[in-house]
């Protein structure tokens, strides 16, 4: 049994913290907020084993003038914001080629098939049944063009990965969602993935089940992580290990310890909306760039990716996605003032950072699940308890990639 310390109490840091503890070691993680009240809070609430691939930057041609004349809604910029993160983003586009995509579909693949089978025990002893459905979500199609591409994308999905999904006409979608007021071409039905209707609360639940199997959750600030004789200490908590599961906040922390973290920080917004009969999946309406889903605060219309250091107060991505949410749905008013934010953590690789952290005894990363970190929290942190027992870990996801 070792002494622990786990830095950060998101989806990542909690489960990280629950898969040492069912190994028998003593952790203690330290949070300097709330469990669960950032970027695992503030998500879209879907747990998906059925996103086998990760998210590749779009590189087609129409796709990046788009992107550069600033006219669609699926990658949003500035040049603050770009010129941050310039190396990061070059390098992710790069590994967004075909090549480099299917390397780290491989790797993301194996993780994210496992994702329910690892979150169902820990909803289970949570007690947390009450926030989860098992039905999947619905992708809506509302052109031929954009049905007849999601046919080959199931098609492919089925035959290269097994991934099953119903494909519905507009008749079968208005059958399973009423709620829908207009006419669509279409709709696919993910039926293996989850969804939760609050995702902050999710994360709760799982970090009181960690406190009540005897883990502690102190308030601090691991900013300050230290070296304390062979171990490590932060605030005033001291550890034989450390464990960096700061989310977006974990490059400015390994710096100091001469990891260098490359970074794309795609930043979501969030917004409740008041609705009276909301649908009974949440909806995907890429085309778009938004997903829709039935909260316990209300209907939230999550946005795609914006690279700028700081957040609009009236994001143009969210302002597009009400508008398409109100063709689709009778929604009310908002339920907040101002919208959520927060940023995906994201590597240029498309591959979580789990492992080691290079010349660092005993420290240890977790962190940059990109646009899954609340499917892949419980998956990533067996993988990273097993290696910290004296496995081996698993190659691709070592922190030492960043040094090369
Ligand atoms: C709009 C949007 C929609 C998304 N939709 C989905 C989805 O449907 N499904 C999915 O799987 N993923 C989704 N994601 C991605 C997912 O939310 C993230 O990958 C995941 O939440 C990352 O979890 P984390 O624990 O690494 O980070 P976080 O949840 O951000 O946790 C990091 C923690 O570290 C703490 N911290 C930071 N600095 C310090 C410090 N100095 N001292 C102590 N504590 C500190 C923070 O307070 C925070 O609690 C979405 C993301 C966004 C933005």
């Amino acid at each position: 049994m070792s002494e622990i310390l786990v830095l950060g109490a998101g989806m990542v840091g909690v489960s990280t913290g629950l898969a040492l503890q069912a190994r028998g070691h003593d952790v203690t993680i330290i949070e300097r907020g709330v469990p669960g009240r950032e970027t695992s809070y503030g998500n879209a609430g879907l747990i998906q084993t059925e996103a086998v691939e990760p998210y590749a930057m779009p590189l087609a041609p129409w796709a990046l003038t788009q992107i550069a004349l600033g006219r669609g809604y699926d990658v949003k910029w500035n040049l603050s914001g770009l010129l941050s993160q310039v190396g990061a983003v070059a390098n992710y586009a790069w590994n967004s080629l075909p090549a480099g995509h299917k390397r780290a579909t491989v790797v993301w693949g194996k993780m994210i098939r496992q994702s329910t089978d690892r979150h169902a025990p820990l909803v289970e002893a949570a007690g947390a049944g009450n926030l989860i459905r098992k039905d999947g979500y619905i992708e809506v199609h509302r052109t031929p063009a954009r049905m007849e591409k999601a046919r080959k994308a199931a098609a492919r999905f089925l035959e290269q990965f097994g991934v099953e999904a119903r494909l519905m006409d507009g008749r079968e979608l208005r059958a399973l969602e009423p709620s829908v007021k207009i006419e669509v071409e279409g709709a696919t039905h993910w039926r293996d993935a989850w969804a939760c209707s609050d995702p902050g609360g999710l994360v709760a639940s799982y970090a009181a089940l960690f406190e009540k199997q005897g883990g502690r959750i102190v308030n601090g600030d691991a900013g300050d992580l230290h070296r304390e004789g062979a171990g490590w200490k932060a605030d005033e908590y001291t550890g034989e290990h450390a464990v960096v599961a700061l989310g977006p906040w974990s490059p400015m922390l390994l710096q100091r310890y001469g990891l260098k973290v490359p970074m794309v920080f795609k930043r979501g917004y969030h917004r409740h909306y008041h609705m009276d009969v909301p649908p009974n999946h949440p909806i995907a309406d890429f085309g778009n760039s938004v997903v829709l889903s039935p909260m316990r605060r209300g209907l939230r219309i999550a946005t795609a990716a914006e690279l700028t250091s700081h957040p609009r107060l009236t994001p143009p991505q969210l302002r597009h996605g009400e508008k398409a949410a109100r063709e689709l749905f009778d929604i009310g008013s908002p339920v907040e003032a101002e919208p959520w934010t927060g940023r995906r953590p994201c590597m240029p690789d498309m591959l979580p950072v789990i492992g080691r952290v290079p010349d660092q005894s005993n420290l240890w990363a977790h962190f940059g699940h990109g646009h899954q970190g609340f499917t892949l929290g419980p998956v990533t942190a067996e993988i990273l308890a097993e290696e910290m027992d004296g496995g081996e870990g698993w190659a691709e996801l070592q922190p030492s990639r960043l040094k090369r």
